[in-house]
């Protein structure tokens, strides 16, 4: 998508076309010829749709930043609670990390939680589902909540 669209700027410079109508049909004295019409009719319904087409790109824009203003706010809420142990990042109990692992390097880098996968026919081996890191089973085990809290 150009930068030039999906913008506030975008859609009033789509408008134009539709002033430009107006201006036209001013012009004439309000009583443009046949052809005048035809024309200035399409150039109408051409401006519709472009300023439709705006709106729908910036929509579509605004939804994203939503949606990432949420992301946002929930790592922001995590950051408190989250611990880092061994090579992963867990939620925290009482101060205390629990639960299975999550991907450090996604935390550190983005702020995103992924939780760590077993690796297919492996033991030994987690794995992260976004950005395919490995670490060692050993280094980020899954801590169950009512061993931490007893220890
Ligand atoms: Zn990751």
């Amino acid at each position: 998508m150009s930068s030039n669209h999906g913008t506030v700027a975008s859609a009033l410079r789509s408008l134009e076309g539709a002033q430009e109508v107006a201006r036209a049909l001013r012009s004439s004295g309000f009583n443009p010829d046949k052809n005048e019409q035809k024309r200035l009719l399409a150039e109408l319904a051409g401006s519709v749709s472009e300023t439709k087409m705006e709106l729908a790109l910036l929509q579509t824009i605004i939804e994203e930043k939503d949606a990432e203003l949420l992301r946002m706010n929930e790592a922001f809420v995590y950051r408190g609670n989250l611990r880092r142990r061994g090579d992963g990042y867990y939620k925290t109990l009482d101060g205390r990390p629990y639960g299975q692992p999550y991907c450090s390097y996604c935390w550190e880098k983005d702020s995103e939680l992924f939780h760590l996968h077993n690796r297919i026919l492996s033991r030994d081996v987690r794995v992260c589902p976004h950005c395919k890191n490995e670490y060692q089973a050993v280094r980020t085990p899954f801590l169950e909540a009512d061993k931490v809290a007893s220890i």
